[in-house]
């Protein structure tokens, strides 16, 4: 038997007990006479002691000798501690050691297995189950289980299914590239990995199973941004006969039942909004609602006055940035080169300072009287002692600008805090979206995404306007939910994939499994998939996903602790009938 007890479970209680414990040697403190080992497993440490007068001389010299993370397993008896640790829960007794048996060694770790620990990002990847190991990352796994259970259990009383799916299929729109699997006994051919279980999903539901939810890998092969990982888990989930307002009901349910099970939190009913407000107020689809600063149209009052950047503009922009009108002018000038880097892109900044005795002072004072710029403070709601920033150009830019540097205003004046939780459906998404370099249209959520009846007319004339039945659910400016009701008869899906330009031949190719399908009794059905590893970090408190994923990639999309991915051998590919490009470089 390797262990009677966890390293975490020993207490007062067991004092004079014998037991034994296996584990990892954390630290030795060395007196001579005396020798201490923290004992650690993933429940806890526990302490042992050795000493001169009630242990061997070759005991101790053993103890002595023990290098940090060697694994080891000790018999002895549970005594109570002299100097006592209330920070720890095992911090009033100790075991003083009869036995030790070292089951493996272990070389020094290239970083300190401690909270606080000194191993930079690359190298704690390479060694990621070292990295486990520490308290943080383990608890976020946890963490990540508990929330998974969560789910799992919260939807199952519901009656969903959890069903897989299979990852070896064909291509699934979610408007990324596919990774690709060659297939050996299909020359020249190959399988895509999941975007999502979209299709499949849907598939069942014409199965019958009626309630659908699969915590599931999801492949997309994009340019990696920040913080994006190119395979991921989603809570993918399918309902049948239901209507927009059923789906936002259930899963508002699950998510409220989270915020009440992991943080104590009684949700109000989450707030609505459509995609137009969403843009009109804060720029941005999935806006963060925890603080203010909305954004503010100031064409009426800002134009016609002499100032050509703004009378040229499309839109004139404004916040009021509460309690900064006492930045300093070094630190506006910081501002201003921030919202100019290329990454943000806006041309330049004005802003209007509101002092506290009430006088405005701008960057343009040339051009505005200070009667312009209290119109301007009452638009956007600033009070004395804020800084109102205004930026200008056009609509779709100038909005994703002011989005931006209205996230980067909260960061810095703290106001995006991590234990206050703003959800927010936001819902009538625009059907298709212009895809302005091809000037073709492309669907925003995706093809099988059913548009708004009253708005199916609009598709010939003016398809920017039509609306979807789709929504999502927005977390601290997160999009941590997205789904749809989805179109489900033959025609309308032929018609949407005519819009999105696919021949007849491409559509049937591609989809005609669905569409056949939908003509042997497809009942109406919809969905949502939330992203869980987001979500985790966000209960969690933490923005980070790959905190919170055992083996994440890292931002050039490489897993370095496998070192992959990799080249194969000759006999591979010609078993896989591929022939490799000379690589250009
Ligand atoms: N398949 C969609 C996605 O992965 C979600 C859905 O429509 O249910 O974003």
């Amino acid at each position: 038997m390797y262990r009677t007890h966890h390293c975490g479970a020993i207490r007062l209680a067991n004092t004079a007990e014998q037991v034994t414990l296996s584990g990892w040697v954390s630290r030795t403190r060395d007196k001579g006479f005396m020798v201490w080992i923290d004992l650690r497993d993933r429940y806890g440490i526990t302490q042992l002691v050795l000493d001169q007068e009630r242990c061997s001389a070759d005991l101790l010299e053993a103890a002595r000798n023990l290098g940090r993370e060697t694994v080891i397993q000790v018999t002895g008896r549970v005594i109570e501690r002299d100097a006592k640790n209330a920070s720890m829960p095992t911090g009033e007794v100790e075991v003083l050691v009869a036995e030790l048996n070292v089951l493996n060694a272990a070389k020094l770790p290239p970083f300190t297995i401690e909270d606080q620990t000194d191993g930079g990002d690359e190298l704690r990847m390479k060694y990621r189950y070292l990295d486990i190991r520490r308290n943080p990352v383990k608890q976020n796994l946890i963490f990540r289980h508990k929330v998974s259970m969560l789910v799992r259990n919260y939807l199952s009383d519901q009656g969903f299914l959890e069903v897989e799916t299979p990852y070896l299929i064909k291509s699934t729109p979610e408007g990324a590239r596919d990774f690709v699997v060659p297939s050996r006994m299909n020359a020249g051919q190959f399988y895509a990995l999941p975007q999502s279980p979209q299709t499949f999903k849907q598939l069942l539901m014409v199965g019958g199973l009626d309630k659908y939810f699969q915590l599931v890998k999801c492949f997309r092969d994009e340019d990696l941004r920040a913080d994006r990982q190119p395979e991921f888990t989603q809570i993918d989930c399918e309902m049948s006969f239901i209507t927009q307002e059923d789906i936002l009901n259930t899963f508002e349910g699950l998510t409220a039942h989270l915020l009440k099970a992991i943080h104590g939190i009684d949700s109000k009913p989450f707030p609505r909004m459509s995609y137009d407000e969403a843009m009109e107020r804060y720029g941005n689809d999935k806006p963060d609602i925890r603080f203010g600063m909305e954004l503010s149209r100031l064409n009426a009052l800002a134009q016609h006055r002499d100032f050509e950047v703004f009378n040229s503009a499309e839109y004139v922009v404004g916040i009021a940035v509460p309690k900064a009108a006492s930045f300093t002018r070094k630190e506006i000038d910081a501002l201003i080169d921030w919202v100019k880097r290329p990454q943000i892109g806006a041309k330049g900044m004005v802003y209007v300072r509101y002092n506290d005795d009430g006088s405005l002072k701008s960057s343009v004072d040339k051009f505005y009287s200070e009667e312009d710029l209290k119109a301007w403070a009452e638009v956007t709601g600033a009070q004395p002692g804020d800084l109102i920033c205004v930026l200008s150009g056009e609509l779709a830019a100038t909005r994703a600008q002011m989005s931006a540097l209205r996230m980067e205003l909260a960061s810095r004046l703290n106001l995006r805090d991590p234990k206050v939780f703003a959800p927010l459906w936001v819902v009538d998404f625009p059907l298709l979206e212009k895809d302005e370099e091809s000037g073709r249209y492309h669907a925003m959520h995706h093809p099988f995404t059913a548009p708004k009846p009253a708005d199916i007319e609009l598709l010939d004339t003016d398809p920017s306007a039509v609306r979807a039945n789709a929504y999502d659910l927005v977390l601290n400016g997160n999009e941590i939910g997205g789904g749809s009701i989805r179109i489900h008869d033959r025609p309308t899906q032929e018609l949407m994939f005519k819009y999105l330009g696919f021949s007849p031949e491409e559509a049937r190719s591609q989809f005609g499994f669905l569409m056949d399908a939908f003509e042997y009794g497809a009942p109406p059905h919809g969905g949502i998939a939330f992203g869980l590893d987001r979500l985790v970090a966000i209960l969690g408190g933490a923005e980070t996903i790959r905190d919170f994923i055992a083996f994440p990639k890292n931002n050039s999309g490489r897993d370095v602790m496998i070192d992959a991915p990799a080249t194969i051998d000759q006999a591979q590919l010609d078993e896989l009938h591929l022939q490799l490009k000379p690589l250009q470089s």
